[in-house]
């Protein structure tokens, strides 16, 4: 609950090196040059016997703040219970703090466990705590009380009000952020809105180091080498349960052969996703040889290290039987030679060995290269584990170097 961000940190205009903003719920002196927001992060439960005067309900409300070290200005609700909204007691604090009341069944109260509870709430309205289980209910399950239930003490007579506070635990965010292919301009203006949003970011070194000048200084940075996806995804997942502002990245878009479905199912409701779509490899491609994915498309993978090569084979039989136009990702590594052509083969017993196939390596990036060629010239060693592989449907052109498929077969005949 106390975030400091230091001077010198400012993106782009011209900052003064000793200004200091913090972010926090607690008092604290302010030098020169210093400043202070108040997140809206406290919640205050208030219990009143009938004809608790209002002001030793706001008296009480606070000198407890005040012993507390909050700041009054981060309130942004007094809750009670139901039967004490009719009341002066709790309502008329609510109003002169200028915040909501809110109020809940004893029902539901009750049903809280807290550390305090006490019999005289239980036979008054038929919940054994009424601040603290106000505000447990009114903040969520998972936040933290922070002063425990105390009693006002009015001169000469019983006390008439019980106040505790508690802070809401920030609801944490997950956007899961497609980088596209390589190239800045094909990163959109989305993912780079949820890059400076993001207070830490988990992905693969590589694709980090691809954008680690767009975050905002003090990003916390999770980055890991190849594999260790599920490890990952569960980083990200639990960084936003902590509350954080989260941004798992990934090339292309991040829910293709990627991060986002590990994560997905890892998350709970408990925390908000977003996703960002990037521009993928197959369509980065695409866009490179011409225009081969203008009718209907797949990508497989070759990869075997997940999906057994017997399930591989199927679904490219599938698509050769079906006529679709093939994107091949993860088509040949320094320890896969075999796929490939074997993939090849299957498409060729039902195309023609003149089909155009577009072989595209880092697309978008520095290297870029792109190859035109066909099903019967392709030679695998142009291939690695930075390349896709579009080999075109029966009906897929060249025209004038560039790899085409028709809209409808109709137009063929
Ligand atoms: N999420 C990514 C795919 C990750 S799988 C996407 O949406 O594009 C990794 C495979 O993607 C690589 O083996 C390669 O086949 C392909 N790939 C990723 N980036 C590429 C690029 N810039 N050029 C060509 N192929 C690429």
């Amino acid at each position: 609950p106390h975030v400091g961000a230091g001077g010198g940190a400012g993106g782009g205009a011209a900052v003064s090196t000793d200004v200091r903003l913090y972010v926090t719920d607690r008092r604290l002196p302010l030098a020169a040059r210093e400043a202070v927001l108040r997140p809206p992060s406290l919640v205050v439960g208030v219990g009143a016997s009938r004809g608790a005067p209002a002001d030793e309900v706001l008296g009480l409300v606070g000198e407890t703040l005040e012993d507390a070290g909050l700041s009054p200005p981060s309130v942004t609700a007094l809750a009670t219970v139901d039967a004490k909204a009719g009341e002066r007691g709790p309502p008329a604090p609510a109003e002169r703090l200028g915040v909501p009341l809110r109020t809940f069944p004893a029902a539901a109260l009750a049903a809280v466990d807290v550390p305090t509870p006490s019999a005289a709430p239980l036979a008054a309205v038929g919940t054994p705590s009424v601040a603290e289980a106000d505000e447990l209910t009114a903040a969520g399950a998972d936040d933290e009380l922070v002063v425990r239930k105390r009693k006002s003490a009015p001169a000469g007579r019983p006390a008439m009000a019980t106040c505790a506070v508690a802070r809401r635990r920030p609801r944490g965010r997950l956007a899961v952020v497609g980088l596209g292919p390589g190239a800045r301009d094909l990163l959109t203006p989305r993912a780079r809105a949820e890059l400076r949003r993001a207070s830490v970011v988990v992905g693969l070194d590589q694709y980090v180091a691809q954008i680690r000048d767009l975050l905002r200084p003090g990003t916390r940075v999770l980055e890991s080498g190849l594999g260790a996806e599920e490890e990952r995804a569960r980083t990200a997942v639990a960084e936003a349960r902590a509350g954080h502002a989260v941004a798992l990245v990934g090339s292309g878009d991040a829910g293709v052969y990627a991060m986002a479905s590990p994560a997905l199912a890892e998350a709970g409701a408990d925390i908000d996703v977003a996703g960002v779509p990037g521009v993928t490899a197959a369509l980065a491609a695409a866009a490179l040889l011409g225009a081969p994915l203008g009718h209907d498309h797949v990508a497989v993978s070759l990869s075997d290290l997940h999906t057994p090569w017997a399930v591989i084979e199927r679904r490219v039989r599938a698509a050769a039987e079906s006529d679709l136009v093939v994107t091949f990702y993860n088509p040949r590594s320094r320890a896969r030679h075999r796929q490939l052509p074997e993939a090849l083969a299957l498409l060729a017993k039902h195309r023609a060995p003149t089909t155009p196939v577009g072989v595209v390596r880092n697309a978008s990036r520095p290297d870029e290269h792109v190859l035109l060629t066909t099903l019967a010239e392709l030679d695998p060693r142009s291939v690695d584990m930075m390349t896709v592989v579009t080999v075109g449907n029966s009906a897929t052109r060249e025209v004038a170097g560039r790899m085409v498929t028709p809209r409808g077969y109709r137009w063929q005949m």
